[in-house]
């Protein structure tokens, strides 16, 4: 930062003050994550100043020769990351890769099957308040009492809706999801299937969770999560050259303008890092790590929603113990840790103060921590809750997060 320091340096202080929250909380946001330096380095470079409309080879714009080469190292190393024989990694984000999907596969009032945002959907899965629920006819499934997904009904809104697309991803689900049966479902009314990845592609580079490629028409995903590169989208499919035209199409010039290419070449190092053994390490330890912390909370009375973990997140009920998820993310937040509030089966409160917390591994992992520091905070936060509004434990937690915090530096 020293070309903003004595310019500007009212927003240098807002830099900074990020860049020392991220180092002094402990983040546990299962969306987020911390990308490596060699990421942040191609993202800031000089590359953000072309303009590149067009794909590799097929170009609206001169002086492409460079970045021609750069979105051809991200497409490359995205395909054999994924066993995918297409990738677009022009989407700005996940949700304009959804919306390219839709714009390229569907006309406006088609029907879409996707999960709702309540049960642990995504808003482009078809939320009212999103274009996809704005533009297609969306029905939606859930999650039953014990917070498995009901394939059943999904099978039986199917046979009824007659949907153009069945949408499987998730935000919140704590399972694996069972890509062959969401194929079979699609087939069986001659849908498209559509997978969103965006939680689970780091877990899915690295073997740990069932790749949708092979079954899928299209897949999606972000690159900032579990895959911990930087904010952004990607497309991916098997080989079809009919819907590889129309995504490409959807993608520019349907939705977006000219890539952003320092993006793109930081997704390039992002899928370079993914594809090294270390990552798969990485994601082994995100694994251990949410079933480490899920096992206490369940030792110390919580209910954990589906009784466990098979990623590397977990949703937190908070029903029994009559706390909103509103609440105890402000206690938790008070002592430096940050989770989000969401909404867990039967409940009673509003989406905006909700019965439970989404708690997420990635980002703790990426600092270094192993089940045993895990387990430790994980501990914490149940005091927290046994103790809700209680300044002394608050506090008392604050300061162990501290100490393990400059313990495990994120940048060193
Ligand atoms: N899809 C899923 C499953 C997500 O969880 C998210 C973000 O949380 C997105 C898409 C949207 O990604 P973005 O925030 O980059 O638009």
């Amino acid at each position: 930062n020293d070309q903003i320091a004595g310019y500007d340096d009212e927003l240098l202080a807002a830099i900074k003050g990020e860049d020392l929250r991220q180092e002094a909380h402990i983040e546990l946001i299962a969306s987020e994550n911390y990308c490596s330096q060699r990421v942040m380095e191609a993202q800031g470079s000089g590359l953000t100043n072309k303009y590149a409309e067009g794909y590799p080879g097929k170009r609206y714009y001169g002086g492409c020769e460079w970045v021609d080469k750069v979105e051809s190292l991200a497409i490359a190393r995205a395909k054999q990351l994924f066993g995918a024989d297409y990738a677009n990694v022009q989407p700005h984000s996940g949700s304009s890769a959804n919306s390219a999907v839709y714009l390229a596969l569907l006309n406006a009032g088609d029907c879409i099957l996707g999960m709702s945002l309540a049960h642990g959907g995504h808003l482009t899965h078809g939320a009212k308040v999103s274009s996809s629920g704005k533009l297609y006819h969306s029905v939606q499934y859930g999650i039953d009492k014990n917070g498995f997904i009901d394939y059943d009904e999904v099978e039986r809104l199917a046979l009824e809706h007659k949907p153009k697309m069945v949408v499987a991803g998730f935000s919140a689900y704590s399972q694996i999801l069972d890509f062959a049966r969401f194929r079979a479902i699609a087939d069986k009314v001659g849908a498209l299937l559509f997978v969103d990845m965006a939680h689970v592609a780091g877990l899915v580079a690295a073997g740990l969770y069932p790749n949708p490629v092979p079954f899928a028409d299209v897949v999606t995903t972000t690159t900032h999560k579990t895959l911990r590169g930087p904010r952004g989208g990607l497309i991916l499919a098997k080989s079809n050259p009919e819907i590889e035209k129309k995504l490409d199409s959807a993608v520019f010039p349907g939705a977006q303008g000219g890539p952003l290419m320092h993006v793109i070449a930081a997704k390039a190092v992002c899928f370079k890092e993914a594809l090294e053994p270390s990552f798969k390490d990485y994601q082994k330890q995100v694994i251990k790590n949410a079933q480490a912390m899920a096992k206490v909370f369940i030792e110390r009375g919580f209910d954990v929603v589906s009784g466990g973990t098979e990623n590397h997140l977990f949703l937190l009920s908070l029903i029994k113990q009559g706390i909103t998820g509103k609440e105890a993310d402000a206690a938790l937040g008070r002592a430096h840790i940050t989770v989000n509030k969401n909404a867990v089966p039967n409940d009673p409160q509003s989406p905006f103060v909700t019965s439970g917390l989404r708690i997420g591994s990635p980002a703790v992992t990426t600092r270094g921590f192993k089940e045993g520091e895990c387990q430790e905070l994980a501990g914490w936060i149940c005091d927290i809750l046994d103790n809700l509004g209680k300044a002394e434990v608050e506090a008392a937690v604050a300061a162990k997060v501290a100490k393990v915090c400059a313990e495990y530096p994120v940048y060193r």
